[in-house]
């Protein structure tokens, strides 16, 4: 069976671990390789390896270090499928919402080519007599980041592109349960000519996350995953004065308001809801169907639910593939369970759903629940699969204080024909990225990504312009060169003269 491993000071190295984990075709249900689990002596060759490539790529001109990038954006769109077929095979999407991972991960390599211009400073002359001002921006050193299994290319593409464009070197320590992509990235990144060290990657779990957390070399953090974990790496990383920006889990509600326009709302909440098995954290996973909207919509997403075509991911016509493996699909069964438990009426039942010839394949079937109440678990819970609950709201302002009451904060969306209702609603909501009859409304590369509440934990938002401010910190430089003699000491704080 494949053996994957780390890349390390611009190779694949092999372990000196005892530690592995499976890697499953989550579609056929089998393992299809082991990935090592790397251990704190591994972390510090790589985070070593890096701090000694920091100066000379720090050094390098941004426009150079630029122009490598543009390489590897040249490289990475020429394997495009190469990647979408390893996200197919390993975390079991369709191969199309792969290619569109793939996409939208090369939008921040398209950004982060543009670094010359995002590193310039501000430059005051005369800010007193004889003296002038200047900002500039300055990389941290090393810098790590934590990915979640259900974007295993666009997520660290999230992150990396902007921190090495800013002079960062960068370890990337990804899923285990998908790992593959990130060596594919190792590789492209070295034939784009960026130097040994300044990218690395370090497999792994727990073990390998801690021994991260707790380098002292490793000046920042940006992980993406679940809350309990986000919280867990914000605190460890925050205590050991790293700076850390970690993106957690959702609960996104798309509100449908009864003016809306009912089949576009049915397709943006059946797209939303089961693409990618519900595996994104921007899924729709709850609609609020507001005054009589409820039973129109109920009746339309049953029907549309019934007839998801589900199947491997490689398949031409599927819409929807299985879920990541056997453990996921047992907790989400179990969670539909609890729904059932817990009076929410079970519309269509995803629990128990086979294809034929992938019998052992981690399929659950798209589920539906209605009358679903603020104190059900699956209201409570992110489910993080192919399960909507529909929940009936009598009035807008019933649904925002819904909506503002979850722990959650990631992304939410409002479908009507009413410009007034849906403006309101932006201002009202807590939460971090809002769409108006958009149900997935994910910034694009140029802005930034990130929820509120318990989403996101540490201030700064993900990509884009917060991506460059967080992997760089603020110089402020003050600057006289006297042409006349020394007035001598000044002991008082200076005032303008
Ligand atoms: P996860 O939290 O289980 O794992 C994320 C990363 O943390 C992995 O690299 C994993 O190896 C590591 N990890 C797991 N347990 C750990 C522990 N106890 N200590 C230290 N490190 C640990 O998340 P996942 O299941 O891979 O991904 C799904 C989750 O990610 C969902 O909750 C989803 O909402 C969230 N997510 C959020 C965003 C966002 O932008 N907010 C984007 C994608 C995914």
């Amino acid at each position: 069976m494949e053996k994957i491993t780390h890349f390390i000071g611009g190779r694949r190295v092999d372990t000196n671990s005892d530690r592995y984990a499976d890697v499953f075709n989550p579609a056929l249900g089998v393992a299809v390789a082991r990935v090592a689990l790397g251990t704190a002596d591994e972390v510090n060759d790589a985070v070593t390896g890096a701090v000694a490539a920091f100066p000379a790529w720090s050094n390098t001109p941004p426009l150079t270090r630029a122009r490598v990038l543009f390489k590897f954006l040249n490289l990475i769109q020429q394997h495009a499928d190469d990647f979408a077929a390893i996200l197919t095979r390993e975390h079991g999407k369709t191969f199309s919402d792969a290619q569109g991972e793939v996409a939208r991960g090369i939008e921040v390599v398209e950004y982060a080519v543009g670094i010359p211009q995002m590193l310039k400073g501000e430059y005051t002359d005369q800010i007193a007599r004889g003296i002038d001002a200047w900002s500039m921006r300055q990389p941290l050193g090393v810098v790590a980041g934590i990915t979640p299994f259900n974007f295993p290319a666009m997520v660290p593409m999230w992150m990396f592109p902007i921190a090495l464009a800013c002079g960062n070197c960068f370890i990337l320590k990804p899923s285990e349960r998908d790992p593959s992509a990130s060596l594919l990235i190792a590789e492209l990144l070295q034939q784009a000519g960026l130097p040994d060290g300044v990218f690395s990657v370090i497999q792994g779990d727990k073990v390998t996350v801690d021994a991260l957390l707790d380098h002292p070399k490793v000046k920042a953090i940006s992980f993406v995953g679940s809350t309990p974990i986000a919280e867990y790496i914000y605190a460890r990383g925050s205590a050991k004065g790293k700076r850390v920006q970690a993106l957690g889990g959702a609960k996104n509600h798309m509100v449908v308001m009864p003016d809306a326009d009912m089949q576009v709302a049915v397709d943006a909440l059946i797209g939303a809801a089961y693409g990618s098995a519900g595996e994104r954290c921007m899924a729709i996973s709850v609609a609020v169907a507001v005054g009589d909207a409820g039973d129109k919509l109920v009746a339309a997403l049953a029907e549309r639910t019934r007839n998801l075509k589900i199947n491997d991911g490689m398949e031409k016509d599927a819409e929807m593939g299985p879920v990541v493996t056997a453990a996921a699909k047992a907790r989400i069964e179990g969670l539909i369970g609890k729904g059932v438990e817990e009076g929410a009426t079970l519309v269509v039942d995803g629990r128990g759903f086979k294809v034929p010839g992938r019998e052992n394949g981690f399929f659950v079937g798209g589920t539906l629940f209605d009358h679903v109440t603020p104190e059900m678990s699956i209201y409570k819970e992110e489910i993080f699969g192919p399960v909507l609950c529909v929940v009936r709201a009598p009035d807008v302002a019933t649904a925002v204080e819904l909506i503002n009451d979850h722990e959650y904060g990631n992304g939410v969306a409002v479908f009507t024909r009413d410009g007034g209702v849906a403006r309101e609603f932006v201002r009202q909501i807590e939460v971090g990225m809002v769409g108006v009859n958009v149900p997935l409304p994910v910034p694009m590369a140029f802005s930034s990504f990130g929820g509120w509440k318990r989403s996101l934990f540490g201030d700064h938002h993900v990509y884009g312009p917060e991506g460059v401010r967080f992997y760089t910190r603020a110089k402020a430089v003050m600057q006289r060169w006297p042409n006349t003699a020394s007035a001598g000491a000044e002991f008082a704080f200076p005032q303008m003269k």
